[in-house]
């Protein structure tokens, strides 16, 4: 059992530090037509890629991708992982999405078949009463006859119908009572809609002529319910040895109730999108099991990175583009990340030292730019804390030359460690 919370912890460090490398992006950052804007929600250049993964993400929303996937490949440091986040939060926090290391799915921690069930999710509706004052939305359904449709905006009263799930808007919240009737016959019957447009404000209608209910939706992931479940009704038991895996026995039990749930109409499968980094780590038995996987009806989209060219396939003598095998590949959309330009590189550390709230003066953003371009992008990313733990040192409000050249010479970047590891043992090229 012990062992059980020990894991969960460790995931939730890995989950943490992952997401704050990349906690500047907030989205894509393109425009209604879904071209790429050059700098926006966090994300610089890669316009084409955006653009790409826009297209790609508009797919997912209509449900137009199932049985597919898409495979970024690009040099490392490129925002390969920048951009899948990008398409994770314009999916928006209805659409699972869960992100996983290839080297992950060996652990002693995850299954295969578990890595794929973080990826579904399950909206399961539950009817609550409304409280007075509380914000809904609402679209008229069928208008009053001679009256055009339009959407109840914020600030409009609204009353809904228990018996018939009917909203009537009542007016605006100034009017209230005093101007009820008229407005209840202007405003025509509505029919609750919960979506993203600007809410209106419910107001408790008079006593006893209509009700107050609303549904509430949630998304958790099917590994979600099943750990909860488990855990509830004491199956902890089940859990197969050190591995923390969910038993076959409890999955079956679980998979029977949410099919209940959907035949009720309490619930609802969403395939959520799986994000695989470091794709070229997974063996031809993982590769195997995904092509399957993609099969089902309740797959996951399925979102691969690597930054391999030509290499071997795991656990096979075969090379392969990306170390992919031929069959996977065909079912993968291919998205290219281009390296980046010098201003881009600036750009690009600009928005990091504000998301790290660190002060840094222009020359030495110029010497940081200039490492960025000659070492890499994520090393240059990474010398900003160090750099203002150092200036923070010798008590200076703002980074300067001084401070970023000392985080320099204390952290190693690869070309310079890999000269530094001449004579350690070297695995010969195989
Ligand atoms: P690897 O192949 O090594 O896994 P990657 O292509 O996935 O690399 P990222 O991890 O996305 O690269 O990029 C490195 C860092 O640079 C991250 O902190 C990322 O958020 C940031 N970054 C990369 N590209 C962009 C971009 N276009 N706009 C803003 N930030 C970016």
């Amino acid at each position: 059992m012990a062992e059980v919370r020990v894991n969960a912890s460790v995931s939730d460090l890995t989950r943490i530090e992952r997401i704050g490398a990349h906690s500047h992006i907030r989205g894509l950052g393109l425009d209604d037509a879904l071209e790429a804007r050059a700098v926006s929600q966090g994300l610089v250049g890669q316009t084409s890629a955006r653009k790409a993964a826009g297209v790609i993400t508009q797919m997912i929303k209509e449900g137009k991708i199932a049985g597919r996937g898409v495979l970024l490949a690009g040099q490392p440091g490129t925002g390969k992982t920048a951009i899948a986040m990008g398409i994770a939060k314009s999916l928006g926090a209805e659409t699972p999405f869960a992100m996983i290391a290839a080297s992950e799915i060996f652990s002693m921690e995850m299954s295969k078949t578990e890595a794929l069930t973080q990826a579904i999710g399950v909206k399961i509706k539950e009817e609550t009463e409304l409280i007075e004052g509380e914000v809904v939305e609402v679209e008229i359904d069928r208008p009053a006859s001679g009256q055009m449709a339009k959407t109840v905006t914020a600030g409009d009263v609204v009353a809904i119908d228990k018996a018939s799930g009917k909203v009537t808007k009542l007016g605006r919240s100034f009017a209230r009572s005093r101007d009820y009737d008229a407005m209840g016959a202007l405003g025509g019957l509505l029919s609750v809609w919960w979506g993203r447009a600007p809410p209106p404000k419910f107001v408790q209608c008079p006593d006893g002529e209509l009700q107050k209910r609303r549904e509430v939706v949630h998304v958790v992931s099917l590994h979600e319910i099943d750990v909860i479940n488990s855990r509830q009704q004491g199956f902890l038991a089940l859990f197969a040895g050190d591995t923390g895996e969910i038993r076959p026995e409890v999955r079956e039990q679980i998979d029977g109730k949410v099919a209940e749930w959907r035949e009720e109409g309490k619930a609802e499968i969403v395939p959520g999108v799986l994000f695989i980094d470091e794709v070229h780590m997974l063996d031809i038995e993982c590769f195997s099991f995904l092509n399957r996987a993609l099969e089902s009806d309740m797959a996951p989209i399925l979102v691969v990175a690597t930054n391999r060219g030509i290499t071997k396939i795991r656990g096979t003598a075969y090379r392969a583009p990306h170390g992919i095998p031929i069959d996977l590949l065909d079912r993968l959309l291919i998205i290219n990340t281009q390296p980046y330009s010098e201003k881009e590189i600036r750009k690009i550390l600009d928005i990091r030292t504000e998301e790290e709230d660190v002060e840094v003066a222009d020359d030495a953003k110029d010497l940081l730019t200039k490492i960025g371009v000659e070492t890499s992008l994520r090393y240059a990313i990474q010398l900003i804390s160090a750099a203002a733990l150092v200036a923070q040192k010798r008590k200076a409000a703002a980074v300067g030359v001084e401070d970023i050249s000392r985080a320099y010479t204390l952290f190693l970047d690869v070309q310079r460690s890999e000269y530094a590891q001449e004579y350690m043992y070297n695995e010969a090229e195989g």
